[in-house]
């Protein structure tokens, strides 16, 4: 995510438009490009060479229920792997986590591949405390075509009356909510989950929109659609619910810090709290620019004569290819028993197949041991949360449970 001042962003080009799961106040936006998606997703592409970073630290092995008593293990640096494949350990006084989410985890997500959740599984596996690691947001429009990640359809289009509508031609969200497409975001993902569940396709209806504008609205969502052999003003786009956010994740103070000494982190990786059970839409921009500068500022204000070095290390050395080839059933997996609508029984086969697998894994798959933990930790987490509330909706216990307010904070070594 580019980062700038928010006086830059409110210049005078911005627009209001209504978006789905906004009751009146309308959001602000910035000016529509024609820019073509392809071309965003790959400069959205990351050096997959780095993404083996791991961190070391030393043992912690003190009691785990206590947020302030978790103190005697420290983050050294990270355990990284330079473009060349050569691992470095780059030793540092303070480590930022700043690793995004973990949407690819899942079949169906806007994230891109490097959205697996590494970071936030490298924390839980050093002791660091994570919480409300099932509060997953989905978006209810991705695009339904043959890319991994989905491009998502904007809910500005459901704002300026697109519908959503089954392969029969049925509204999906009749008498669902009384803001019926402009529901909130997971009222629509569940509903148009559940009519994918039960074998239907969805479509997005926004023909009169294009019909009518001339090519002049939605300029970006006309090329994507284009792009995919679609004329949008003839045909409504076949749409799915995508995994697009987490609102968990490593829990920190207000200043970024973890419950481990020396490591820090910001952005979708870290768990402040700010999004409860279900973000708002537009709301990273608070974590990527107000969480972010508090943690530099923190960290630039503490005082330590250790300065970051690099040297020589042996490190987990399987590729990023063959750990995507092995989780690639865990993506499924993942969306059947995490998807929007969760049950006990699902839940559960989940999380004993995928510890199963765990213990099966050979030793040295560090990073693929890594996120299999992390999976382990989403499901409990999931199974553990019996009400609905937010983006988590379990089938089995459709209410909200007032004792079971704020997050369950998760401990993992
Ligand atoms: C399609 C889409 C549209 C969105 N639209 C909006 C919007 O309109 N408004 C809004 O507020 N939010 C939006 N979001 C959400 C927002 O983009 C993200 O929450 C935000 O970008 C997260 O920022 P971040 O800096 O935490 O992580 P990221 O921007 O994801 O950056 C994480 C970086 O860490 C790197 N990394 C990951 N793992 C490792 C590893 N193991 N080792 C080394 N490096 C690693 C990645 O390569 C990446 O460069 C959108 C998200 C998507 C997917």
């Amino acid at each position: 995510m580019a980062v700038t001042t928010p006086v830059r962003w409110m210049n005078s080009n911005w627009r209001a438009q209504m978006f789905g799961g906004s009751e009146s106040k309308p959001m602000m936006n910035p000016p529509i490009t024609s820019s073509p998606w392809p071309a965003a997703f790959a400069r959205h592409r990351p050096d997959c060479d780095w993404c083996f970073a791991s961190c070391r630290i030393r043992p912690a092995g003190q009691d785990p229920k206590r947020f302030e008593r978790h103190a005697s293990g420290k983050a050294a640096g990270a355990l990284v792997v330079d473009p060349d494949g050569r691992p470095r350990l780059i030793r540092a006084c303070a480590t930022v986590l700043a690793t995004g989410g973990l949407g690819h985890l899942f079949r169906y997500t806007t994230n891109g591949e490097h959205a697996t959740g590494d970071g936030l599984a490298m924390a839980l596996a050093i002791g660091a405390c994570a919480a409300a690691l099932e509060f997953i947001q989905f978006h209810p429009t991705a695009l339904k075509i043959d890319a991994d990640p989905l491009p998502l359809l904007t809910e500005a289009l459901r704002g300026a009356g697109a519908t959503l509508v089954t392969g029969r031609g049925v509204p999906v969200m009749s008498g669902r909510h009384m803001f019926g497409d402009l529901a909130p975001r997971d009222v629509v993902a569940r509903a148009v989950w559940e009519h994918a569940q039960a074998g239907e396709s969805v479509l997005l209806d926004a023909t009169a929109i294009f019909r009518s504008t001339k090519g002049t609205a939605f300029p970006g969502a006309r090329a994507l659609a284009q792009c995919y052999g679609i004329d949008p003003a003839v045909k409504a786009l076949p749409v799915t619910a995508a995994a697009h956010y987490h609102m968990g994740g490593v829990l920190v103070d207000t200043a970024g810090r973890t419950s481990v000494p020396g490591l820090w982190a910001c952005g979708e990786v870290a768990y402040t709290g700010l999004h409860g059970a279900n973000r708002l839409a537009s709301n990273s921009l608070l974590e990527a620019i107000v969480c972010g500068q508090g943690v530099g500022k923190a960290i630039a204000a503490r005082r330590s004569r250790l300065r970051p070095f690099v040297h020589a290390r042996d490190s987990d050395t399987s590729t990023v290819t063959s750990i995507a080839t092995r989780w690639d059933h865990m993506r499924d997996r993942l969306w059947q028993a995490m998807g929007p609508v969760r049950d006990a029984g699902t839940l559960e086969s989940a999380l004993a197949a995928t510890a199963a697998e765990r213990d099966s894994l050979e030793p040295g798959s560090r990073i693929l041991r890594n996120r299999y933990s992390l999976a382990i930790e989403m499901l409990t987490a999931a199974l553990t949360r019996e009400e609905s509330r937010g983006a988590h909706w379990r089938a089995d216990f459709p209410q909200r449970d007032a004792q079971r307010d704020g997050p369950r904070a998760v401990y993992s070594r």
